[in-house]
């Protein structure tokens, strides 16, 4: 890969600065790549309409090309062009979620190049809330290509420090936001089907969905049973993401007895001169030996806390260094859902009883 100069620029999102914006939007539409940030995580972006900005999306990201990009809208007049059909379920949702953490696929139309949807004759379409997000893509020409903006494989970036770390020389500008609000990347469903199915949990809740829609959403069966031998819809769900360098393991069961597990563990750890972490709630962190690294996801009560730092957390321990990590589980309902799932993931599916 060819290496270039990354301009890093800071917009506040209550006052921003057009001439960033009208400039960041000239580089996609010259055929560049831009970091941005959205609610959920930040964006890798290129012009989604042209198939030479998603070669290099893939390219900087190590993604493998089979791997499809979600087209970000701005707009919802936009849609039109770059889908076959709006079916009667995605408008509900369109009505509810967008703009928001929720990305939906569509028959795509000719408009949209084979090398953005991973050769899917489907595209996947969000629309983000975040108002940065939204002037970039309108100065862009309306169509961002993006996947989350780190290197294939690691945590999706929550803060603009860490595109830095991933894309710095790889792309022509960073846009720093601020921290992203959700933290987690968003739900998606597939509404191309005789029954809407979520392809990949987040955010959005299927209550929420079914809510919506006013009838039941099915899950795709290869994200929520080990065992399932067809191949996931969405294809990057097939991956091993999100990993910290550290090996993670869960640790399942009660309260008290998972920190003493932990405890147990950690410190045969420590005695063969690891560097222990673990991922603990404000109301466990009192329980674990002070020797290893505690990091707090927030509080129990509150899910949104979880999904909010969970990416950040797995950063941290690789900027420690650290080698070993533990983590308590979380709340399988609602959010939770979609947070246990990252996490499941980045421990590779190691998980232990206490
Ligand atoms: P990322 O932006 O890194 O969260 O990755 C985008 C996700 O959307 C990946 O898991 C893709 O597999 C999924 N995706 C994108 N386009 C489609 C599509 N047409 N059908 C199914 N999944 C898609
Ligand atoms: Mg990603």
């Amino acid at each position: 890969m060819e290496k270039m100069e990354t301009k890093v620029v800071a917009i506040d999102s209550n006052n921003i600065d057009e001439t960033i914006i009208n400039e960041a939007g000239l580089i996609i539409k010259r055929g560049g790549l831009v970091a941005f940030p959205t609610e959920t995580v930040y964006g890798l972006g290129g012009d989604g309409l042209n198939p030479e900005s998603s070669k290099k999306i893939y390219a900087a990201k190590g993604r493998p090309s089979d791997n499809p990009l979600i087209i970000h809208i701005a707009d919802i007049k936009d849609l039109e062009k770059i889908v076959k059909a709006i079916p009667e379920s995605a408008m509900k949702l369109v009505d509810r979620f967008w703009p928001g953490p929720l990305t939906m696929i569509f028959e795509k139309s000719e408009a949209v190049p084979l090398e953005t949807t991973g050769g899917l004759e489907t595209v996947a379409v969000r629309m983000p809330s975040d108002k940065v997000a939204r002037a970039f893509i309108k100065a862009a020409g309306g169509y961002v290509a993006a996947p989350s903006a780190n290197l294939s494989g690691r945590p999706s970036p929550t803060l603009a420090k860490y595109v830095i770390e991933d894309m710095n020389g790889r792309i022509e500008m960073i846009i720093d936001g601020g921290a992203s609000k959700v933290g987690l990347e968003s739900t998606i469903v597939d509404t191309t089907t005789d029954r809407p199915m979520i392809l990949r949990p987040g955010y959005i809740t299927q209550e929420m969905l079914e809510d919506a829609l006013r009838e039941e959403v099915l899950w795709d069966r290869a994200i929520i049973d080990e065992d399932c031998k067809t191949p996931p819809k969405a294809p990057g769900m097939k991956y091993r993401h999100y990993a910290p360098k550290a090996s993670l393991t869960i640790v399942e069961g009660l309260e008290g007895q998972v920190a003493e597990k932990i405890n147990s563990l950690g410190l045969e750890a420590v005695n063969f001169g690891k560097k222990v972490g673990v991922i603990a709630t404000e109301q466990t962190i009192g329980l674990y030996n002070s020797l290893f690294n505690i990091k707090s996801a927030g509080s129990k009560e509150n899910a949104d806390d979880a999904a909010h730092f969970l990416f950040k957390i797995l950063r941290e321990f690789d900027d420690d260094e650290t080698e070993i990590i533990f983590s308590e589980s979380f709340e399988g309902d609602g959010v939770g859902k979609a947070t246990m799932n990252r996490l499941i993931k980045a421990a590779g599916h190691q998980i232990i009883q206490a």
